[in-house]
């Protein structure tokens, strides 16, 4: 119950009851609802300016992370772009060169990009940096397309290698006869030797190692024996075939420590320096051939020679003309 409110009437000189009009009582009540709801909407406005809920707090928080270990991955994502970048380098510009084979085209290794209809649902998410989840996507596909391409690329290398290793092991590479054992190289390559005994144009088609009867004779490179027999020229004579057009003949020997047919390996010894057939003093005669035609095996002796030696052997052929057989 309300209470009554009194006052001290003067006139009267009693305390009467305060008799309040309705518009004044309307006044009173709206004015204190107005006064209240004023105070709460200040009060919400400060605490909302002042104060962010917990939850929202957390989620801004998460989403700064997130934001931080997105752009770490794309740095992650650079580096090993920049890896696969060089090993395609080294792929193109050192393996294939050293191979003899060419480089990859740009256009496999950039491969198609796909293009940014695949990332629509990604951009629809209205992400607040949605170039940041875009950005790392996009080199994630880049990365598969160009690791696919190079472990293709690798694939490819390795086979050429294999077929390289055996084209470099059967090449006749190594001198037949080992350099401490030769005492001079009589007779050098000479296609248009004039012979002083037979009076006639007559090509020496080989080079002649001068060593003692029964010194080691060697297969220069990996092959097959196609010829091991008694020649009444070439004396006790052995063919060798290395395939890839190469084939060397050993000539004049004493022995053979071989059989015809029997495949051979570079450095392995075929037989013994002698003096069988044509020939005027013990001596190794041998002969390298590129698609049946004869060539100056002088060329071919790097792989075991340094350069003193490899020296010595040319200032050898070069001194002694006359070969040891006819
Ligand atoms: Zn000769």
């Amino acid at each position: 119950m309300a209470k009554i409110k009194y006052y001290y009437n003067t006139e009267t000189c009693k305390y009467e009851p305060i008799r309040a009009t309705k518009k004044a009582l309307f006044l009173n009540v709206f004015g204190f609802v107005v006064i209240s709801l004023a105070m709460a909407l200040g009060i919400i406005y400060v605490y909302r300016s002042n104060f962010t809920p917990i939850k929202e707090s957390a989620l801004r928080a998460e989403n700064h992370e997130l934001k931080l270990n997105w752009g770490i991955l794309n740095q992650e994502l650079q580096t090993a772009y920049d890896h696969v970048e060089e090993l395609q380098f080294k792929d193109d510009h050192i393996y294939r060169v050293i191979l003899d084979t060419e480089p990859i085209p740009s256009t496999i290794r950039q491969g198609g990009t796909g293009g940014h209809d695949q990332y629509a649902a990604l951009v629809n998410q209205n992400l607040e940096d949605p170039a940041l989840v875009l950005t790392a996507y996009e080199k994630i596909d880049d990365l598969k397309k160009k690791l696919y391409i190079q472990s293709k690329s690798y694939d490819q290398v390795s086979e050429l290698l294999t077929e390289k290793e055996k084209i470099w092991a059967s090449r006749p590479a190594i001198q037949p006869v080992n350099n401490k054992e030769l005492k001079r190289i009589a007779g050098g390559f000479n296609p248009k030797r004039f012979h002083p005994i037979l009076k006639k144009i007559l090509p020496h088609e080989g080079i002649d190692f001068t060593a003692d009867i029964g010194t080691p004779v060697y297969a220069t490179g990996d092959g097959t024996v196609t010829a091991a027999y008694r020649s009444t020229t070439y004396g006790n004579v052995i063919f060798i075939n290395h395939g890839y057009g190469y084939q060397t003949r050993y000539a004049h020997l004493h022995d053979f420590n071989i059989r015809n047919g029997e495949p051979v390996k570079r450095g392995q010894v075929i037989g013994y320096v002698g003096n069988t057939g044509r020939s005027q003093g013990p001596h190794l005669h041998y002969e390298v051939l590129y698609k049946f035609k004869a060539i100056d095996p002088i060329n071919f002796f790097q792989r075991d020679l340094d350069n003193e030696e490899y020296e010595k052997v040319i200032e050898l052929s070069r001194k002694e003309t006359m070969p040891l057989d006819y």
